[in-house]
């Protein structure tokens, strides 16, 4: 891509309206424009990182045999009445009328139309377990919303639901569900600790809230810093090993304020360890049983004809409000980096113009060319304007390579800059090895 083509409306100031910066950031470079109170349009440069995490989310639902589908964004009111949540949801939810005087909703999450899908389908015990997922727009009329995506009305949610037979296989589902969060986030650049959490309106007994550290996050946490040492490798699919890794992420302490209790924060955590701060939910999973199958009558045959309802739980990432996360976990002194694995694009050309001497720019469509050829996704900042501008744009943009062809390259040897580091000299044939062994590891 050549800059002077890409629908990037960058702004000269941080726009005053944005209070977090990646509010500002986001409006600033030209990744999304507000349309109406908390509902955004998603412009290419967001859009194209937005369907990077939203890819990432998919591949690991997939590997814990979860499966797509898509539920529509309008639902009757109807199956919300048969589970009593109609009435229960308040003004969040978003109450429209059809022309033929119909109640419907802009759904702001799934459990009784997949409820509803699921029994229509699945009559006996020997099609359990089933997982379904959907990536898909809610509608959420918030009271406040505020920082950008983070908190606004429509957002893209993966939202997932398990169905079992029993407790025990339940309980398996939800185990692979958090594994799998675990490692999504991990591919995503950012650590989010899993913490013990309230049901709220979902119901249920079982619940974790996946949050991740940042000074500007909604939630205020309490956690034993030791659970950040924790990592992903060695757990596999499996009941013992999955039961194993929630035994070793509960021995840390880590819950949201409104399960704090600083009885047992301080009984429970060596002073050094102590660690309070504010974080912002990325993911929330519930385990609730019969809670919407009962009243839905989500239930199957068992083998003696015998009837019991499924027990389900059910899974959410925001994958949206994961944009602005990732920027409000990665922004420093005025640069940002984005992790490869979501990053707008590899790497960035930036030749410096001189008005009598093509040779730079000549040199940088080579260069464009070469890493192309090599599926490396590069932009090429063919404008005039200084280097120096140049450089502060893609800082903010944050492409997290870039080739600086102005004094310090020299013939083959280029003055490469990975976000954050010195800037080295390299051959083109360097960078290239560096980028693609980073990609091959995501
Ligand atoms: P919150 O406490 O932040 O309102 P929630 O508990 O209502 O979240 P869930 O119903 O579990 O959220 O939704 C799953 C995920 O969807 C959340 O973890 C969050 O990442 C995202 N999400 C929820 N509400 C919004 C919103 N208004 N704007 C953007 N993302 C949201
Ligand atoms: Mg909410």
């Amino acid at each position: 891509m050549y800059l002077s083509n890409y629908f990037l409306p960058v702004l000269k100031d941080n726009p005053s309206e944005a209070q977090i910066k990646s509010h500002q950031l986001m409006l600033r470079v030209g990744m999304i424009k507000q349309s109406s109170a908390g509902i955004y349009s998603w412009l290419p440069m967001g859009f194209k990182i937005m369907k990077k995490i939203e890819n990432i989310v998919r591949q690991e639902q997939d590997k814990i045999g979860a499966q797509e589908l898509l539920m529509p964004t309008i639902q009757s009111a109807e199956i919300w009445k048969e589970s009593g949540r109609y009435n229960d949801y308040g003004e969040e939810m978003l109450r429209i009328k059809d022309r033929q005087g119909r109640e419907m909703l802009y759904g702001p999450t799934n459990e009784e139309l997949v409820t509803e899908i699921f029994r229509s389908s699945i009559k006996s015990y020997k099609s359990l377990p089933q997982m379904l997922y959907h990536i898909q727009l809610k509608f959420r009329d918030e009271v406040r919303p505020r920082f950008g995506i983070m908190r606004c009305r429509e957002f893209l949610m993966k939202d997932a639901y398990s169905f079992d037979l029993s407790d025990e296989d339940a309980l398996l589902s939800y185990n692979k569900m958090f594994l799998a969060y675990l490692k999504t986030f991990n591919r995503l650049g950012i650590s989010a600790i899993p913490m013990a959490a309230d049901t709220g309106p979902i119901g249920g007994n079982l619940s974790h809230e996946f949050v991740i550290l940042a000074e500007t996050g909604e939630s205020k946490i309490y956690a034993d810093k030791r659970i950040f040492d924790l990592t992903t490798e060695k757990y596999l699919l499996t009941k013992e090993s999955l039961k194993n890794m929630r035994l070793d992420y509960e021995k840390y302490y880590a819950v949201t304020d409104d399960k704090y209790n600083e009885k047992d924060f301080e009984k429970n955590v060596e002073k050094n360890n102590r660690l309070i701060t504010k974080g912002i939910e990325v993911g929330h999973i519930f385990y609730f049983g019969d809670k919407y199958s009962k009243p839905l009558k989500g239930s199957v045959a068992l083998q003696d004809g015998k009837k019991v309802d499924v027990k389900m739980g059910s899974y959410g990432i925001g994958v949206s409000r994961l944009v602005g996360a990732i920027i409000e976990a990665k922004f420093k002194d005025n640069i940002m980096k984005w992790p490869l694995s979501v990053s707008p694009f590899d790497i960035a050309i930036l030749p410096m113009i001189n008005k009598n001497d093509n040779t730079n720019m000549i040199k940088a469509k080579k260069i464009y060319d070469e890493l192309k050829k090599n599926n490396i996704d590069v932009i090429l900042d063919d404008t005039d304007e200084n280097i120096s501008s140049k450089i502060k744009k893609f800082n903010l943009i944050g492409v997290p390579y870039q080739v600086i062809l102005g004094k310090k390259s020299e013939g083959d040897l280029l003055e490469f800059q990975e976000t954050y580091k010195e800037t080295k000299n390299l051959s083109l044939k360097d960078i290239i090895k560096i980028i693609l062994t980073e990609k091959n590891l995501i």
